[in-house]
């Protein structure tokens, strides 16, 4: 908050006064984008998606840079917003990276063309829009996933309908209307990014079957993966994780301890990329141990509190408390009866991999540590508690052939040496970010190019030029 010049104060009453205005059945009169029925919202976005590909490059740049501008001017308002909706995560985390999305998501210049030109002529592969795109966000970066997706997707010359997650509407409500309002400003449609007022699994359905959506994108758990790649078109699936981060004795133990908490609590770990449990040799176990304690505001939490912890943050079905993802590890140790002090950032202990607090993925700031003998026992068990996802998984060593070993076991989509998982997504890293990792369906990192379909363009005898 410091950044910026806004009191705290001043933006919680702006939130409230946004969110009042946008009640759950309620008035979203005059908002852009935002439909009761999903099929006006599809027709709508269709009736966009002509006029958005008959513009040229530069126009559709105009309309992202809009949308780039307006994004950092409501930054805090959109943080706090999806703080308060899904109360997950925190604000200052969220600003960052809605900061990241405006500035970093790439636009038109990721849409290349591929040629060859010789004796029979000139041949051309363009990357063309798919049309109207569905895509279904997740309430962990609700508005993150908004910006990001329609940055990429309208760069590409599509438009897109949104079915977000049913706790995060207002939050998605507010930021489509922010990202039409900036269409309309740089001279472009109405209706580049759509809703309904009442997303629900019905909508989604809809969405799903309707003729005129030919690609669909699904960013969530493993039940929405499925329900896209099950609909009989082409889906892009960006799925849950559980990323391990492994520490071997050839590390900077005391810079793997700070960055590995540092990226675990990260928006209060709710990242899909983001260290969910670490793997540590025994010879430095104790030391990092340690460091989370002593220098990284690691809580140490005892059997009994963990056993309290198992019951609080996990459902007798197995399920997670929605109560508890996302909250600070300070919020979910009073939840278990341990008062500590703002310093706490992270709560750790040891445990074998089955523990449920290691194996699940939880998205709270709690750190299970699973203590291995060999290097080898440690790529075994950081490959089981990946699940198969191949998402995220994090290495600190200085071992390039065992860190290429790692790579190679754990196929993941992502895979950060010697930083914090953000590193990924070009916080301290090089790259480009993204809230779609198209982990299940290869794509992995997503942007404008993901979201267009390749056509070839022949032009027979001529224009070879050489
Ligand atoms: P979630 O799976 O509960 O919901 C995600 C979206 O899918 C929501 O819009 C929800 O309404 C919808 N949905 C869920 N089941 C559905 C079904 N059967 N049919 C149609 N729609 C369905 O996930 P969440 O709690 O919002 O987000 C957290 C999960 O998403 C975590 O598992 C996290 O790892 C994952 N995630 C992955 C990425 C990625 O890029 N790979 C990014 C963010 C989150």
């Amino acid at each position: 908050m410091s950044e910026t010049n806004l009191d705290e104060r001043f933006v919680h009453e702006i939130v409230q006064k946004v969110m009042a205005n946008l009640q759950i059945d309620g008035n979203t009169e005059g908002m852009h984008g935002v439909f009761a029925d999903m099929n006006d919202a599809i027709a709508a976005a269709e009736k966009a998606q002509k006029q958005v590909h008959k513009m040229t490059l530069d126009q559709r740049e105009k309309i992202i840079s809009a949308i780039r501008r307006k994004t950092n001017e409501n930054v805090e308002i959109i943080a706090n917003m999806g703080v308060n909706e899904t109360g997950m995560g925190n604000v200052g985390d969220k600003i960052l990276k809605h900061k990241l999305t405006a500035d970093k998501t790439p636009g038109t210049e990721d849409i290349t063309t591929v040629a060859w030109s010789g004796d029979r002529g000139l041949t051309l592969v363009e990357m063309g829009p798919f049309g109207v795109i569905g895509a279904i966000t997740p309430a962990t970066n609700p508005s993150e996933t908004v910006i990001c997706n329609s940055i990429g997707m309208i760069a590409g010359g599509n438009t897109v309908v949104f079915n977000p997650h049913p706790n995060a509407k207002k939050t998605t409500i507010f930021t489509i209307n922010m990202i039409n309002e900036a269409s309309l400003e740089a001279g472009g449609p109405d209706n580049i990014a759509c809703t309904v007022e009442n997303p629900t699994m019905e909508t989604s359905a809809i969405m799903m079957k309707h003729p005129k959506i030919p690609l669909l994108v699904a960013t969530g758990g493993p039940g929405v993966v499925t329900a896209v790649l099950s609909s009989g078109k082409r889906a892009i699936g960006a799925g849950a994780g559980n990323p391990p981060a492994l520490v071997d004795e050839t590390a900077d133990v005391r810079k793997a301890a700070r960055d590995i908490i540092n990226g675990c609590t990260f928006d209060n770990n709710l990242p899909c990329i983001a260290e969910k449990e670490v793997v540590a040799l025994d010879s430095i176990c104790d030391e990092l141990m340690n460091y989370f304690i002593t220098e990284n505001g690691g809580y140490l939490a005892d059997k009994e509190v963990q056993d309290k912890l198992i019951k609080t943050v996990i459902t007798p079905k197995g399920a997670l408390n929605r109560k508890c993802v996302g909250r600070d590890a300070r919020t979910l140790l009073s939840m278990v009866g341990v008062e500590v002090g703002a310093d706490i950032r992270c709560i750790v202990f040891e445990g074998e991999k089955e523990h449920p607090l290691i194996a699940t993925e939880l998205m709270m700031p709690i750190l299970g540590v699973v203590r291995v003998k060999t290097f080898e026992e440690g790529v075994e068990t950081a490959v089981w508690l990946e699940h198969g996802n191949r998402h995220s998984a994090h290495i600190h060593s200085k071992n390039v052939d065992r860190i290429t070993e790692y790579a190679r076991a754990l196929d993941t989509a992502i895979l950060v040496k010697n930083g914090p998982s953000y590193a990924a997504l070009g916080f301290g890293g090089e790259g480009y970010p993204t809230f779609t990792i198209a982990s299940r369906t290869g794509e992995g990192l997503t942007s404008a190019s993901t979201f267009t379909k390749r056509r070839r363009c022949v032009m027979t005898d001529s224009l070879c030029i050489r």
